[in-house]
């Protein structure tokens, strides 16, 4: 039996992770929320006197938002719709007999305005540009959602639903990369203070096809996407609990977010993995929270 085998299999007996028959898809228990909910007080802590505007979105989004994103260019591999039935009466006769022999009913579900959620920052920047041009300060937004992701996985870090807590800033390219540099320092700080050995490394998101292997190979040599990782299941392969992203002024472009001169915003994201993170407390600290380091629980809990 494998590593990644293991540990998922002690977080289902402990009942901290609960099976539902799909890997990557799972249910949580209230020591693991609590946790996750501790964590975000922490997050709280250290970026609340920034001023961010909290806004929460629900795990879907807009279809044509979506479209518009250039999602389907670069990740179609991980990309999750929502489709519904929309037939008439006949259709829906001829979907139970499809049903009950057993054969495909999914071909006849229809594709609805909504999507599932790729990343937690997806729905603001139509949101955001709908408002005009930015004040003088820029923008920055709090934002938390759960995400979907197809890739299936029996490492427990590698879940299809999970939650994505993050930070949004809007303005001048030094305004961004200042906030994405002291995000970077925090992060370290952060998981120091529960306990957790990190590395800050660069890194790509896994574009997809022969094209893609370039766009990964230019964003990396641009530095425009660091992660900070820590080892969960395996230490050759540290897992990023946090990735910090410049976009440059690709979204502003896109999204036509224009700073109070008129010119176009840069944009940078900094998110949480929280399921990620609290994993890599469980992993390194142990399944029972009360064995944990009193600093540790000092530190979540007060
Ligand atoms: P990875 O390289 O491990 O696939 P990523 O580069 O795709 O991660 P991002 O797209 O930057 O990750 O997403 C932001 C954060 O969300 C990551 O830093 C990570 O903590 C978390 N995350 C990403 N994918 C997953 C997943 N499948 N399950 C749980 N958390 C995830
Ligand atoms: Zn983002
Ligand atoms: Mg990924």
């Amino acid at each position: 039996m494998d590593m990644q085998t293991s540990f998922l299999d002690r977080l289902f007996e402990s009942g901290l992770l609960i099976d539902t028959g799909i890997d990557g898809l799972y249910g949580r228990s209230g020591q693991f929320e609590d946790v996750i909910a501790a964590f975000e007080r922490l997050i709280d802590t250290f970026g609340g006197a920034d001023g961010a505007e909290a806004m929460r979105f629900p795990p879907g989004m807009n279809r044509a938002f979506f479209e518009k994103s250039g999602y389907m260019k670069s990740f179609p591999q991980l990309a999750g719709t929502v489709h519904s039935f929309c037939g008439s009466e006949l259709d829906h006769v001829s979907l139970l007999q499809c049903m009950e022999v057993g054969e495909d009913w999914t071909k006849g579900q229809e594709a609805t305005d909504i999507v599932l959620t790729p990343a937690a920052c997806y729905p603001l920047y139509p949101t955001i540009a709908k408002r005009g041009n930015l004040p003088k300060t820029g923008g920055l937004f709090d934002l938390q959602s759960y995400c979907f992701r197809h890739e299936p996985s029996k490492d427990p870090a590698r879940q299809q639903l999970f939650r994505m807590r993050e930070y949004v800033c809007m303005g001048t390219e030094l305004h961004v990369t200042d906030f994405r540099q002291r995000w970077m320092d925090r992060g370290v700080e952060m998981m120091k203070a529960v306990g957790l050995e990190v590395t800050i490394d660069v890194a790509n998101d896994p574009f997809f096809g022969r094209a893609g292997k370039m766009l990964a190979n230019n964003q990396r040599d641009q530095n425009l996407k660091f992660e900070l990782l820590i080892p969960i299941t395996s230490a050759a392969n540290p897992t990023a609990c946090m990735s910090f992203n410049y976009h440059q002024d690709a979204f502003g472009t896109k999204w036509g977010l224009n700073l109070e001169d008129g010119s176009v915003a840069h944009t940078a994201c900094v998110g949480f993995g929280l399921e990620r993170i609290a994993l890599a407390l469980f992993h390194h600290h142990g399944l029972d929270v009360k064995q944990w380091p009193a600093s540790v629980r000092k530190a979540l809990w007060g």
